[in-house]
């Protein structure tokens, strides 16, 4: 569990072992990429229906916010069009036939 109760706040706790399980997974080397230019939520059509951004889930992801990605919808929604990959800055355009 990624948040718990304290004295009447709420604090989240990061797991750093999240992060590198996802940095080691074929894809994981644009997670370490991305420089949070915010292009990705903007071009991605779905945007309005995801909790969390595309963007903001890859900042998670690196904070090792784990119980937040996978309690987020954003994955789920995510068609795997590319779009987003093919305007991205840092190149992560592996699967863009645009
Ligand atoms: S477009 Fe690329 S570099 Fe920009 S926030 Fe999205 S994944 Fe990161
Ligand atoms: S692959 Fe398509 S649906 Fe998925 S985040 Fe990128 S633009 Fe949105």
């Amino acid at each position: 569990m990624s948040e718990v109760a304290a004295k009447g706040k709420t604090t989240v706790k990061y797991d750093s072992e999240f992060t590198k399980k996802v940095y080691d997974m074929e894809n994981g080397k644009w997670v370490r990429m991305c420089m949070q230019c915010g292009i990705c939520p903007t071009t991605c059509a779905l945007k309005d229906k995801m909790d969390i951004s595309p963007r903001r889930i890859i900042q998670l992801i690196r904070a090792g916010a784990k119980d937040e990605v996978l309690k987020s919808n954003t994955m789920w929604l995510c068609t795997s069009c590319y779009t987003c990959a093919c305007r991205c800055p840092r190149g992560s355009d592996d699967g863009c036939n645009a």
